[in-house]
């Protein structure tokens, strides 16, 4: 027995929520069938209508920000656009119709990727927090390779080299939770941070790989700060990771995928959960949610996390000037100090 394998690393190779509350995960991915049932009863809010959901004109920053400025722009789901001084970095990219392993099968995109993979700036890097479909897209890795090439790095956690191999990805560095990587010719290093959620592409493969959050920050003592909490359910860790690795200038938190919730709980947190971790996180900063408004997922209705999320702030008493919440294809444009 190794004495010095992380919480989160079990014997078998695999990998595990390790934290009390999250006792009860395992045993609720075998009550899939029940939310199958529930999903196919249907009875749940209808989704979105055309113009639920407008579309925004993008203000990209070509190649990349001002000194000054960190642009940040929401493609959908947990697609971000992050533009800080000199380094462009995406989250998640999907660009794809169908968060599914095949073209034809899954719920379509409530509003279009925005805006196209084409018209974006140079891509230095990709911010992967786990293998999900609508997290890990083939189709858009693949166009993304095709236009940036060798330029483009993926920053993935643990267990993802082989799957980017097989597409002739090479360029791959993968993180354990609280690994830290400075990036190359820019003034940023990375650290992959953990998440409460879980990993599966195939029927066998769960848990072989690992996911993360992560947090960009300057490797001088000065400089933007950001955190992508890609895809997770409530945990106490969100405390750690705000004193270790905050305070942050911007928050990418997702608030969708919630109900319901005696089966959801264990993957995503709910809004009022999002404005809990960030309060956990130090309470600082931008808010920007993700992860809702793009693909049907679970069974609330689409549109009402952004609602709960506002009725949360305010009864939390935060600041309203510190909560984004961006339409497709929208810039949230924030002054650095
Ligand atoms: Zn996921
Ligand atoms: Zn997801």
């Amino acid at each position: 027995m190794n004495r010095d394998r992380p919480s989160h690393h079990l014997p078998n190779g695999r990998f595990r929520n390790p934290w009390p509350e999250a006792a009860g995960d395992d045993a609720m991915r075998g009550r899939a069938w029940e939310f199958a049932r529930e999903w196919f009863k249907g009875g749940h809010p209808p989704d979105p209508r055309p113009g639920d959901l407008p579309l925004a004109d993008p203000e990209l920053a070509h190649p990349t920000t001002a000194d000054r400025e960190m642009r940040i722009t929401w493609v959908g789901h947990a697609t971000y656009l992050m533009q800080l001084p000199g380094l462009n970095l995406l989250t998640d990219p999907m660009w794809s119709p169908r968060a599914s392993p095949v073209s034809w099968l899954g719920s379509t995109r409530f509003a279009p990727a925005h805006p196209p993979l084409d018209a974006m700036p140079p891509v230095h890097g990709v911010l992967l927090s786990h293998d999900h479909y609508d997290h890990l897209d083939r189709p858009t890795v693949v166009q993304l390779q095709r236009r940036f090439g060798s330029e483009l790095v993926w920053y993935t956690p643990l267990g993802y080299r082989a799957w980017f191999g097989r597409l002739g990805v090479e360029r791959v560095v993968e993180l354990d939770w609280w690994d830290e990587h400075e990036l190359a010719d820019s003034g940023y290093r990375l650290v992959a941070a953990p998440a409460r959620h879980w990993t599966r592409r195939t029927f066998w493969s769960t848990n072989t790989r690992l996911w993360c959050s992560w947090a960009v920050l300057p490797r001088e003592s000065t400089g933007p700060r950001v955190y992508f909490a890609g895809d997770s359910a409530y945990t106490s860790a969100y405390q750690e990771v705000g004193r270790s690795l905050g305070p942050f200038d911007a928050s990418l938190i997702p608030i969708g995928a919630y109900e319901p919730r005696w089966f959801m709980k264990v993957s995503h947190m709910n809004p009022e959960e999002a404005v809990q971790v960030y309060e956990d996180l130090g309470a600082q900063g931008a808010f920007l949610p993700s992860h809702w408004g793009t693909f049907r997922l679970t069974l609330e209705d689409p549109l009402e996390p952004p609602r709960r999320l506002r009725e949360a702030w305010a009864a939390r008493g935060l600041n309203e000037a510190l909560l984004y919440v961006p339409r497709h294809g929208e810039t949230v444009r924030l002054a650095l100090p």
